[in-house]
């Protein structure tokens, strides 16, 4: 099966099926991310890491267990295993997604407050805001600035009355920064 198939079979099951304690299940939220990021003109790349950044979620990718205490680090298992097809330009932003969260919280007023439930809760697991010698580091990081636009699309892909297209929409792209298949 061709890496863009497997990804579709995933949306179209467990992700349909899949809530993260936000409004919207797992696809939704990861088709609204990709649907943010083509609507603000991003390159193709940074859309598909907004469409894939949360595969780490799925039960074949991560090591989610169903325990809300434990960081399953989603983030790191996702661009892992999204490296055997696409390039880091993809999966890097992938990995940094959280990393971009706590970042934002330290340096943009207000971005705390803006945050879900959900994503409040998982923010302590993850280690809470970055120290202001950490967010320097973060900056210096190469795919910082990807990240941090892969997590504003995130914060605001979880809108119930949000329709985005079908995975289809985004599958000739993807298949365009396939690195093997
Ligand atoms: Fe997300």
């Amino acid at each position: 099966m061709s890496p863009i198939d497997h990804l579709a079979g995933l949306f179209a099951g467990e992700g349909v099926r899949s809530y993260l304690g936000e409004d919207v299940s797992l696809a939704t939220h990861m088709l609204q991310a990709a649907m943010l990021a083509e609507r603000s003109g991003a390159p193709d790349h940074l859309a598909a890491a907004a469409l894939l950044h949360d595969v780490g979620h799925f039960a074949e990718v991560g090591r989610r267990r169903g325990d809300e205490h434990v960081d399953y680090q989603h983030e790191a298992a996702g661009a892992d295993w999204l490296a055997q097809w696409f390039p880091l330009a993809v999966t890097e932003p992938v990995r940094l997604h959280v990393m971009a969260k706590r970042y934002l919280c330290t340096v943009e007023p207000g971005y705390f407050a803006r945050l879900s439930p959900a994503s409040v809760h998982t923010l302590a697991l993850q280690g809470g805001v970055l120290t202001d010698p950490e967010a320097r580091a973060f900056e210096q990081l190469a795919h910082a600035q990807s990240a941090i636009a892969v997590r504003r699309w995130d914060e605001a892909a979880k809108d119930p009355l949000l329709a985005p297209p079908p995975f289809e929409h985004f599958a000739d792209a993807l298949r365009r920064l396939l690195t093997s298949s």
